[in-house]
């Protein structure tokens, strides 16, 4: 009798009416390989990339080398809590991979986590904690502050004017040592409760930041946070249109905490602006809403806006960074620099899982390291791999990204064409290199009920995805909350045989899609 599927079978049971629910069997370079009925490979080209994840492809034979010479060593995989020099050496690597990019001499400090919502949540966590620790600073400055100017008036140097005096209710004439006594408890009540204040976390409309209870909350879809926005901090989502606007917005969420200072002889209250807004979490190129650019002008004044509110900005190149868009981040490819990154996926070279977190060491708080660990993260496999994944980047001068360039180009160059010649299927093409997106039209109006269902459910582009598979041996899915966009993230070693294989397909789907052929398109 067979077992019952207790690992996501809904979720399989759901593929297959689809036709995504294949086994594979073995992954080398572009490919993923499941049987036929009789045993044999039928090779599929993997647009899908591990979403995200194969810069060199699946199985890179010197990853893989390197991957089985550590197992026979007998290398010491988990030792946490001890040292790690490979981690310090690519944490400097990273660094210095950064700095060349930025053209920025700080360094940045990394922790390492195991997947790239974790990465997110540890720099969301970090800036909190670096919140806190500000909030906690300014309580402490504001405090001596007080007990100073109370010492002035209490020895009669400096003295409460009826202006100051209304500000703690306190009527005419009462200033003086019992003034200053009532004055100093009622600024430090309104600090008290001021300071307490939830923090403030900013994120792109259309972002995707991972599905955990912290990051789910920074993830725009609906249908992935609300379930659970009970459990944690809401982000305010900021939408590109409100962009020029950032500098009001975060005017408006100002609160100050008061303060007390001697101004010739009088005291007087300064206004003292509270660390409230935690952090601006954003991708520079939005993968799964759709796969967005992000313009440099837009960068420009989200980098300004929080430059001037001190609201560090989290770049999370989970999906765009590590080389895909051919540079190390895509973030300077707009002139955005990040006070945090987060990187995963390809850091792990398509066999480890990996994920590292970088806070600008001009940020740093040293505490967060004995506040936050995790069992898995940093352990000497997927560090070691890291490090190769790196040195496959870097080498000969950075042949690697001029090939995410150069083979991103010919892939949105097929993909423009396609557009072109069914302009009135396919919507749009965007991406930069090897990170492509086609949209297609919305089929809600069909008249072809399957196609119509599909759109309303927002799976068309999983039913496509599935076409693609069945006639054309071809890999991609739609992008998590962009459900008409399809995404091609392969590796740098996609060939001009395996684009146009790509072509084909994507081509029979638009004239299947124009002919509004039901059966076509979606039986199985
Ligand atoms: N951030 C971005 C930009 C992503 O694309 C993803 C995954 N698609 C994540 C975070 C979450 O990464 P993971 O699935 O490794 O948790």
């Amino acid at each position: 009798m067979a077992e019952p599927d207790l690992a996501e079978s809904h979720l399989l049971g759901w593929l297959s009416t689809v036709g995504l629910d294949a086994h594979y069997v073995r992954a080398e370079g572009d490919y993923l390989y499941r049987l036929d009925e009789r045993g044999r490979e039928i090779p599929v080209v993997d647009f899908a990339g591990g979403y995200g994840s194969l810069m060199f492809g699946h199985n890179h034979p010197e990853i893989v080398a390197l991957a089985q010479q550590m197992l026979t060593a007998q290398a010491p995989v988990h030792a946490q809590f001890s040292r790690h020099p490979y981690a310090t050496e690519l944490a400097a690597r990273l660094t210095a991979v950064v700095q060349r990019e930025t053209g920025e001499d700080g360094t940045y400090n990394a922790v390492f986590a195991n997947s790239g919502a974790e990465a997110v949540e540890i720099a969301v966590k970090h800036a909190e904690l670096d919140r806190a620790l500000k909030v906690a600073e300014l309580q402490t400055e504001i405090a001596e502050h007080l007990e100073s100017v109370r010492a002035a008036v209490t020895e009669g140097t400096a003295a409460v004017p009826d202006e100051v005096a209304r500000v703690a209710g306190l009527g005419t004439g009462e200033a003086g040592p019992v003034a200053i006594d009532r004055l100093i408890a009622h600024i430090d009540e309104v600090n008290a409760a001021r300071a307490g204040a939830e923090p403030l976390l900013f994120a792109l409309e259309g972002g995707f930041h991972g599905k955990l209870m912290g990051s789910v909350q920074l993830t725009h879809n609906a249908a992935y946070r609300t379930p659970f926005a009970a459990l944690g901090t809401s982000a305010r989502f900021v939408t590109r249109e409100e962009i020029p606007a950032l500098p009001k917005i975060f005017e408006e969420e100002r609160v100050d905490l008061l303060d007390l200072a001697v101004s010739g002889n009088e005291v007087a209250v300064v206004h003292r602006r509270l660390p409230l807004l935690c952090a601006f979490v954003l991708e520079p190129i939005q993968g799964e809403g759709g796969i967005r650019l992000l313009d440099s002008e837009s960068a420009a004044t989200i980098q300004s806006a929080c430059a001037e509110a001190d609201v560090p900005i989290v770049v999370d190149e989970v999906q765009s960074g590590m080389g895909r868009t051919g540079t190390f981040l895509a973030s300077t490819g707009i002139g955005l620099r990040g006070d945090y990154y987060a990187l995963a996926k390809s850091l792990g070279g398509g066999i480890a899982k990996a994920a590292v977190m970088l806070a600008r060491s001009s940020r740093y708080r040293p505490q967060f390291e004995l506040v936050h660990s995790s069992t898995f993260a940093k352990d000497y496999f997927s560090t070691t791999i890291g490090l190769k994944v790196l040195d496959l980047l870097e080498a000969d001068d950075g042949a690697a990204y001029r090939k995410a360039a150069e083979r991103g180009a010919h892939l949105l160059d097929m993909l423009r064409s396609v557009q072109r010649d069914f302009p009135d299927v396919v919507r749009d093409v965007r991406g930069r290199g090897l990170m492509a997106g086609l949209e297609f039209h919305d089929q809600s109006g069909s008249e072809v009920e399957g196609l119509r269902q599909h759109a309303e459910g927002a799976t068309l582009g999983y039913a496509l995805a599935g076409k693609l598979l069945r006639s054309h041996r071809v890999r991609t899915f739609p992008t998590a909350s962009s459900p008409n966009t399809l995404r091609f993230e392969p590796s740098i070693h996609i060939g001009d045989k395996e684009v146009a294989q790509l072509e084909a397909g994507l081509r029979e789907v638009c004239a299947l899609l124009r002919a509004q052929d039901g059966p076509g398109l979606l039986e199985i």
